[in-house]
């Protein structure tokens, strides 16, 4: 899979698009869940803990912390201090990049005050569709290592 980046102009008059522009600073010392301006966030679809290099790439080039569902701490795959949701952290960050998560309402309500969120999903049915402003339906095992590689050129071109 190829994924581009590409920095553009965007000329529109406020009101003629649905996504509102935001400000994202990248800050590459480690994170708090609460502080970040950006959240990288793995559900149980990311299979097993031994997966989670790839997330942790795409933190360290966005400048993101780690978070995650659930299910993925009671797996005992993520420290309990990333567990975001109901009865978790409850977050607003800039960005909310969702892996694999499926978006159930007690997962929804710790991140719903975030102001754009995307989301990576194999089901296109699965409801964190719904409440994502942006959504991707592909596997995270193909989407993530090409977006990192489509991240990290970008970032060089840029430097
Ligand atoms: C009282 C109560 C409180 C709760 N509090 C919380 C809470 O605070 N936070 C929380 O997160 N949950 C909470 N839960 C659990 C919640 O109901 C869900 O069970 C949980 O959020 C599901 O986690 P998940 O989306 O990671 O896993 P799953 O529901 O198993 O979803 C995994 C998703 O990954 C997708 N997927 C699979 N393979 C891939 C792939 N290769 N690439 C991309 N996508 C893939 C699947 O399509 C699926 O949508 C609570 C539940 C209860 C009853």
């Amino acid at each position: 899979m190829e994924i581009s980046i590409e920095k553009t102009t965007c000329n529109l008059p406020e009101g003629a698009y649905k996504a509102k522009p935001i400000k994202v600073s990248v800050n590459n010392e480690k994170l708090s869940v609460t502080d970040a301006e950006i959240l990288v966030s793995g559900g149980r679809g990311m299979k097993s803990p031994e997966n989670w290099g790839m997330l942790e790439e795409t933190a360290e080039l966005f400048g993101a912390a780690l978070c995650c569902s659930r299910p993925v701490t009671d797996l005992d795959w993520r420290p309990h201090h990333e567990h975001v949701g109901q009865t978790g952290k409850v977050v607003a960050p800039n960005l909310y990049f969702a892996v694999g998560i499926s978006g159930a309402i007690q997962h929804l309500a710790g991140v719903n005050g975030s102001k754009i969120m995307v989301v990576i999903n194999t089901d296109n049915e699965a409801p964190f569709f719904e409440a994502a402003d942006y959504g991707i339906v592909g596997d995270a095992f193909k989407v993530i290592p090409a977006f990192n590689k489509a991240l990290r050129e970008f970032k060089e071109a840029q430097n």
